[in-house]
């Protein structure tokens, strides 16, 4: 607590007392008992008494302690978020995920029985808050873009950051502006001229030391309230070897634990969809409900009722995958509770064998179905939610998911976990730009906390598809922080527009590294966002300020070169294809399955193409739903008559504009959906981003776009062309040209059939790049010169999301990019250029020779 003399304290005192700082809540009852179980409800009295008292604390305790559903409404119970009380303004609570803040909002409110818009969210594509709001779920990005507009957050009483480990881009930067707006609003409550601003830093019980002792973002230490867990022992259980192939692993893990061991929920950690749906389908073929009446009927109608040996049945089911020698002997082995693996003893743990209850019940559990609920956040809502629902009685909960169910949701009744180890980390090179979806080790911390997830309501056992050396030699302690290994342009810019120019000086709980800072800037510059730096002076050239057009595109929730779009998209009545491009874009690819290639997901699980081969050949009839897919997808382009020529057409781009404009055309219905393969939540999203964005068009800019109407008339000839000239100038740092162009002496002469294996060099990126199989480009004749949106490592770098591009626009519009040097001869046979010059130019500060036609 701070001593009575401080400042703050002082003019707390001061205050008169004031009746409308109770406000009772009425829970329903069944909520109101079950809360009271919470390990948070015991430290009330002194989280109140902290937070009162303190501009800045931090809570920290296991996941499933009540910390998120319950603090909020804590606040609201002593008067934050009401009118008249010594703290009026709205309680924000932060997540990084949208899904989290969704799905707490809505648990939230029911919990204190504060209907919305009292207790509302507001995420990027969705928001339900109205003036009288009390409550208000964000996410990171959300808050960080009020806080442009409003830099003390004046509507605000506090704001909770919630989920703090996680160490998100978002997460840090806010922790970083909010140590500062604290202060400032704490100075005017001194000075009596305002209310101050409380926060409140919530993270699981890792690294605490990031934010409690770093003296850069709080100079004295806030208090921390420490949540004791009541966690129950979790027995964890190494693998004796490694098995490369996690996903069969997994299956199998889970197999054994529902044919050898008691009731009890299991839940699955893997890394990304598909796995997830793999893993789901591959148990629902053997253990869903329809397979086990199935095997009932038939073993019914044979006469025989009796409980066979597991080995027996499950030869049956699926011969090829069963070692009866090998069951044999860990049936044998196996009486202990355990699965017949190497315990390894670990201090966090109990490691000791459970007790009778623990004992093998194959019979008993081999009658009971699974009941398998996949999990991660690309999901719909409505699914995602089936995971807090009780699971029918006479069946075994399986819960298949990715990280998400690591720390932000908790599923009840989880007595197993069954813990693959990897990870989907978005990796991001950055001298290059090459961005990667790489599957790694988790952190030792991530493993913690997955164990975790089992002793939640009981004793209960993880199950670790890995050895103990390879935790000892090969897992970090932490994750590293996300602001190490994600571009930052979008950060940068908005904290340049919220003034702060010294972007090297600002606090981050672990700051970026500089070089990426100066790409940042570099681009920022680039695209007319900064001032650029003066000449000759190195240090400025962090420190740039904001431009008018800068701050125009700090408006929009979408990445700068994407927000330069929006405001440079003016002419020829383009901002409203602009707007649903960009609205395509910011959401991520539609396409179901073979095109899921590359999709934006809050897991930062991206998806790469061995995983769809593999769906694809569990069974033949999979293989032929994926040429149906396929044939009706061409049918789709081919059908829409309007928007055929854009879908077929020479962008990545355009096709995206396509599948919005042929999806309105027809209503927005889930059957065209259903019908075409896209995914509905993708484009709902869509739209509601168009909405937005147009929304902010309209507040900030005036009437230069008509109000928002889904349905979209295809574009004019003309407005294509502006289209591709717009995206050129967003992109024009992002050109890959086909290497026999670029170096012509490296022409070998071949003939092309297709984009397939051919190379292309990219502006920064010192390797080959190529055209990736998604891209509709990819069955053409190779274009000489590209667009291309990004560079993503599989098996090799693909460059992804292309337009076809005309040389002579780069001059023009990417001049600040080009040097010209003197004009070359054009080598006899090289290029298709009409004999043209060829021009040496330098771009992004590496000489690349690009062809430029003369105007
Ligand atoms: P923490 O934030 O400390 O991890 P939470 O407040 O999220 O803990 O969870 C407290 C309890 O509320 C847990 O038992 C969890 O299962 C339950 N819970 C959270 N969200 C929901 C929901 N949407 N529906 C039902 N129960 C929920
Ligand atoms: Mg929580």
């Amino acid at each position: 607590l701070p001593p009575p003399s401080t400042p703050f304290a002082l003019a707390l005192r001061a205050l008169p007392p004031n009746p409308h700082n109770l406000v009772p809540l009425q829970r329903p009852p069944a909520v109101a008992a079950s809360r009271l179980l919470l390990p948070i409800v015991a430290e009330e009295q002194q989280l109140l008494e902290t937070v009162l008292l303190n501009t800045v604390s931090v809570v920290c305790g296991e996941t499933g302690s009540g910390k998120t559903t319950q603090v909020p409404g804590m606040l609201y119970e002593a008067g934050f978020g009401s009118p008249g009380s010594d703290n009026p303004g709205m309680i924000a609570v932060t997540q990084p995920r949208r899904v989290a803040a969704m799905s707490t909002a809505q648990r939230v409110s029911y919990e204190l029985a504060l209907p919305p818009p009292l207790v509302a969210h507001a995420v990027r594509y969705d928001q339900t808050t109205a003036p009288e709001t009390r409550i208000k779920f964000v996410t990171d990005g959300v808050l960080l873009r009020e806080l442009a507009s409003d830099f003390l957050l004046e509507r605000y009483s506090v704001v909770i950051v919630d989920e703090a480990h996680e160490r998100t881009l978002g997460t840090d930067v806010l922790v970083g502006v909010l140590s500062r707006v604290v202060k400032l609003r704490e100075r005017r409550f001194v000075e009596g001229t305002g209310k101050p601003l409380r926060l409140i830093i919530m993270s699981a019980t890792l690294r605490i030391s990031d934010f409690t002792s770093n003296t850069v973002l709080f100079p004295t230490p806030p208090p921390l309230i420490h949540v004791p867990a009541r966690q129950h022992p979790v027995t964890v259980h190494f693998s004796r070897r490694t098995a490369p192939d996690y996903v069969a692993e997994a299956v199998r893990k889970v197999e054994r634990i529902h044919t050898r061991l008691p009731g009890g929920g299991v839940l699955v950690f893997l890394t990304g969809q598909r796995e997830i749906e793999l893993v789901c389908k591959r148990l629902e073929r053997r253990w869903g409900r329809k397979e086990m009446e199935r095997r009932r009927r038939a073993s019914l109608a044979a006469g025989d009722d009796a409980p066979v040996a597991v080995s027996a049945r499950l030869g049956d089911v699926e011969a090829e995958e069963v070692d009866l020698g090998e069951r044999g002997d860990e049936i044998a082995a196996d009486e202990d509770g355990d699965l017949g693996e190497d315990v390894n003893s670990d201090d966090e743990y109990n490691v000791e064998d459970e007790e009778g209850d623990e004992k093998p019940s194959e019979t008993d559990a081999f009658d009971v179905p699974m009941h398998i609920l996949p999990l991660y956040s690309l999901l719909p809502g409505d699914k995602q939610m089936r995971v807090f629902q009780d699971p029918p009685a006479d069946a075994r909960l399986i819960v298949v998911a990715t990280n998400v169910a690591e720390t932000s949701l908790t599923i009840p009744a989880i007595r197993y976990v069954v813990d693959s180890g990897r990870a989907k980390e978005r990796k991001y090179d950055i001298s290059s730009g090459i961005q990667s979806y790489q599957v790694s080790w988790e952190s030792k911390a991530s493993a913690a906390q997955r164990a975790g997830r089992a002793g939640r309501t009981g004793p209960g056992h993880c199950y670790r598809l890995y050895s103990s050396a390879v935790f000892e030699n090969h897992f970090e302690p932490f994750a590293q922080p996300e602001i190490l290994r994600m571009p930052i342009e979008g950060v940068v810019l908005q904290m340049k527009s919220m003034n702060i120019d010294a972007v090297v000086n600002f606090p981050f709980p672990t700051p970026p590294d500089r070089m990426a800072l100066r790409k940042a800037e570099s681009l920022l510059v680039h695209l007319g966002a900064l001032e650029p730096p003066s000449p000759g002076n190195k240090d400025n050239a962090l420190s740039g300020r904001i431009t008018e057009l800068g701050k125009a595109m700090a408006l929009f929730p979408v990445a700068p070169r994407f927000a330069k779009m929006l405001v440079a998209g003016k002419q020829h009545g383009c901002l409203p294809y602009v707007i649903a491009i960009v609205a395509g874009l910011s959401v991520g690819d539609p396409f179901l399955r073979e095109d899921v290639i590359g999709q934006k997901d809050d897991d930062g699980a991206r998806e790469d193409e061995d995983m769809d081969d593999e769906l694809a050949n569990i069974k033949n009839e999979d293989l032929r739903a994926k040429e149906e897919r396929k044939r009706r997808r061409k049918a789709f382009f081919d059908s829409q008559a309007a928007y055929a020529a854009l879908g077929n057409g020479t962008s990545d781009i355009f096709r995206i504009l396509a599948v919005v404009g042929a999806y309105e055309y027809e209503g927005g219905t889930a059957s065209f959906c259903a019908k075409h393969f896209v995914r509905p939540k993708a484009m709902e999203e869509m739209r509601k981003l168009r909405a937005q964005i147009t929304a902010i068009v309209r507040a900030n800019f005036g009437d230069i776009v008509p109000p928002f109407a889904p349905r979209l008339d295809p574009p004019s000839e003309v407005q294509l062309k502006a289209l591709r000239q717009l995206l050129t100038a967003g992109f024009v740092d992002h050109v890959a040209v086909r290497k026999d162009v670029a170096y012509p002496a490296s022409a070998t002469g071949a003939k092309y059939a297709s984009c397939r294996g051919v190379a292309y060099r990219a502006l920064g990126v010192d390797e080959d790049v190529f055209v990736h199989p998604s891209s509709v480009l990819f069955h053409g004749l190779p274009p000489e010169y590209l667009l291309f949106l990004e560079v993503v490592r599989t098996s090799k770098p693909y460059i992804k999301t292309l337009t076809v591009v005309n040389p002579a626009w780069l001059a023009t519009l990417g001049r600040s990019l080009c040097t010209f040097s003197k004009p070359m001869q054009l080598p006899p046979g090289a290029g298709a250029l009409g004999g043209g010059k060829l021009k040496a130019a330098r771009l992004g500060g590496e000489t690349r020779q690009v062809h430029v036609v003369p105007r």
